[in-house]
């Protein structure tokens, strides 16, 4: 598998190319994160050896291991996963992002907890965007009072917003989805927040979510083939 993922990261890097031509975005202007959760460290070398740098964690105890062992590379951690309170120590020590925020306690524990001889951690607010029981982050009424809170913390600088939508095969629908999320972060640039990051798309509605804006999609099976465990 190693093998392959140089040319996969390749082949993704010229869909997004030509995703955001077909939609007038500003070519370069979508970053790839390539999703590493559950693969090895060789994998996530081969990576980078073909030029990848940022890479997306979800789960807080393997991830670490994979940055200390990896510290040397200059390589930049994305977390995305559901973030437990007696994990946001960790997340706050070796992490450069947190995508997945969804209450204001774990902003302020990660604030709180953030070396003072590290940058701020880059943040976004985790959208709940069809309102799923099951799924993490705030429902969309929740976003502009939570962003406010979050803005005030400064061991945090608040980015953006990130969602993982139903999955669904029209693309109209996915693009109404991202929609609402691009138009939210609208809504904040209104209020002053100076924010330029939208977390959404995934291999199945890529380009759906280039179409509405995204500036970080968050690829792992494209990139590193399925995963076998979680
Ligand atoms: C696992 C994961 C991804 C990548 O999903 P793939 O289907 O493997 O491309 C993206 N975003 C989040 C939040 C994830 O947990």
């Amino acid at each position: 598998m190693s093998s392959q993922i140089g040319s996969r990261i390749n082949s993704v890097k010229a869909d997004i190319h030509q995703i955001e031509i077909r939609h007038q975005r500003i070519p370069g202007d979508v970053c790839l994160l390539a999703v590493s959760k559950t693969k090895p460290i060789a994998d996530i070398l081969a990576a980078k050896a073909a030029g990848q740098s940022q890479f997306g964690e979800s789960y807080v105890q393997e991830a670490v291991e994979k940055i200390t062992t990896l510290a040397d590379k200059e390589l930049i951690w994305h977390f995305i996963g559901p973030i437990q309170k007696n994990k946001t120590r960790l997340i706050a020590e070796h992490f450069d992002w947190v995508h997945s925020i969804d209450r204001l306690v774990i902003a302020e524990r990660l604030n709180a907890q953030r070396p003072k001889f590290l940058p701020p951690i880059q943040t976004c607010i985790q959208v709940n965007i069809d309102n799923e029981a099951s799924k993490a982050g705030v429902p969309i009424e929740q976003v502009q009072p939570l962003a406010e809170s979050l803005a005030k913390l400064p061991q945090l600088n608040l980015r953006g917003l990130m969602t993982i939508p139903q999955a669904c095969n029209d693309q109209d629908e996915q693009r109404q989805r991202f929609a609402q999320l691009r138009r939210q972060l609208e809504q904040l640039h209104q209020l002053g927040l100076k924010l330029d990051t939208l977390s959404m798309g995934m291999s199945g509605d890529l380009e759906s979510a280039i179409a509405e804006g995204a500036t970080i999609v968050r690829i792992g099976t494209s990139i590193f083939g399925k995963r076998t465990t979680r």
